[in-house]
């Protein structure tokens, strides 16, 4: 058994707490907000509640697999129901698409009604495409610890490629829309296509094979599920304590310098942003810049609003999503508007230009900017900034400390519960049973 240090109790920490503990280490998670989840959360004001981060998932075997391997399935714990269509998307010329999940037919006849003939067979065999891709980076790189020595040629030909996702889909498509689509997954996560490897295309297939899920009531119910499951884990959790260093010795992690003192330990997992821990931003290879936040604000409506989907997403610069899935007083919505780009009004105007005028509807609003949200969480829940290859090279290196772990979106393949929840798993893996 080691003694086991989780710095950040965000999703990732807080998963691979849980997996950790589970396979008989004693673990202690270190969180410097009076709650567990990170960006994982409500925003609660005068009778409305609004998902702070996530308000869905994809990939719902991750969530299934964290709760089956901590102890109970999530069935015991959290309803997850799928999202259908997954998004609604509203595109600069007029077009609607509500997108299926599920099918490749279904998605070719959604694309070839609302874009024109022809143009859901290139969709759909764009998606196609990916199919590879995911088989190889599942087994070679997402599911298990990756060792250059091991994994296979296509794995490494995958994640050293040079052809970037911009370019990768600027050859694939002419039209406009498609192009919007294909690259939508990376403009949300803040990151530029021109950086990001090509198979960051592969959400685009992740969504249409497995959908979109969500949990009634809110995501953010996740939070208080990942709590009681460390409570029964035996998990000290140690809240309102913030990590100021790990402590090295000899090129090994001794245990962490926090501000209510030094807690030892065999094994540290950071789960926040290394750069913000001075011992590990020394330590060479500077991971850069981190992916920005969307700008976020939460509304709550009162009357008759439109009636959407679950998300719609406005294309164009900015970009809007609007999510409408929030709890509400009776007679009034609960939305939340994200904006990536370059936003130059008040976000309510921007929607109304863009066809969903609510202007004289809005009760309530909580605005919270991107470094509102880097600030509360102490770093980016949307990770590292990609700089193209160099970022993989970095990240297959792994840390050079021995017994530290890095975990969280600033391990993962990219931002998300389902790639922040498998690089959890991937570091307990490499920790293994006590
Ligand atoms: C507005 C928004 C919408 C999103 N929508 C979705 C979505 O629909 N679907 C989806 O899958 N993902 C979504 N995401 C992304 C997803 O929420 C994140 O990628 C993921 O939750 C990151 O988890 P994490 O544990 O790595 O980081 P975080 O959630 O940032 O957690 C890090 C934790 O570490 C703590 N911490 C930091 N420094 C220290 C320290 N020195 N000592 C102790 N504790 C520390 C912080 O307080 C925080 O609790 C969204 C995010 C945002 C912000």
């Amino acid at each position: 058994m080691s003694r086991v240090v989780v710095v950040g109790g965000g999703f990732g920490g807080a998963a691979a707490a849980a997996r950790l503990a589970k396979l008989g280490h004693r673990v202690t998670l270190v969180e410097r907000l009076g709650r567990l989840g990170g960006a994982v959360g409500f925003v609660e004001r005068d009778g409305y509640r609004w998902d702070a981060g996530p308000s869905s998932t994809g990939l719902p075997a991750v969530l299934r697999d964290l709760f089956r391997k901590s102890g109970r399935p999530l069935e015991r714990e959290l309803e997850l129901v799928p999202v259908e269509p997954i998004r609604e998307h509203r595109f600069v010329d007029g077009a609607v698409l509500a997108m299926p999940s599920g099918s490749r037919s279904a998605q070719l006849e959604a694309v070839d009604g609302a874009l024109g003939t022809g143009l859901g067979r290139q969709w759909v065999d764009y998606v196609h495409g990916h199919v590879e891709t995911w088989d190889v980076l599942r087994r070679g790189y997402l599911e298990r610890p990756y060792s250059a020595s091991h994994a296979d040629a296509a794995t490494r030909a995958l994640l050293r490629t040079r052809t970037t996702l911009h370019r990768a889909v600027r050859r694939r498509f002419e039209d406009e829309r498609l192009r919007a689509l294909a690259l939508l997954s990376t403009v949300l996560d803040g990151q530029d296509p021109r950086r990001v490897p090509a198979w960051w295309g592969v959400w685009a297939y992740v969504e249409q094979a497995f959908g979109v899920w969500t949990v009634p009531g809110g995501m953010g119910l996740l939070g208080d599920a990942l709590s009681r499951r460390l409570r029964d884990r035996r998990v000290e959790v140690l809240l309102q304590t913030t990590v100021q260093d790990v402590r090295i010795h000899d090129g090994r992690a001794t245990g962490v310098v926090t501000d209510h003192g030094s807690l030892d330990a065999e094994v540290v997992v950071c789960a926040v942003d290394p750069q913000s821990l001075p011992g590990l931003a020394r330590g060479g290879r500077r991971a850069g810049a981190a992916a920005d936040p969307p700008a976020v604000c939460h509304l709550g409506l009162r009357g008759e609003v439109p009636d959407l989907s679950h998300e719609v997403v406005l294309h164009g610069d900015p970009t809007l999503v609007v999510r409408t899935h929030g709890t509400a007083p009776a007679g009034a919505a609960a939305w939340t508007v994200l904006a990536r780009g370059g936003l130059t009004e008040d976000v309510v105007v921007a929607l109304a230009r863009r066809g969903i005028d609510v202007t004289g509807q809005v009760e309530l609003r909580v605005d919270r900017s991107p470094p509102d949200q880097v600030q509360e969480l102490a770093g980016s829940p949307y990770g590292e900034l990609w700089r193209g290859r160099a970022t993989m090279d970095r990240r297959l290196a792994g840390p050079a400390v021995q017994g530290l772990h890095v975990a969280g979106v600033h391990a993962a393949a990219g931002s998300g519960l389902p790639l922040v929840g498998l690089a959890a798993a991937v570091v307990a893996q490499r920790i293994g049973s006590a």
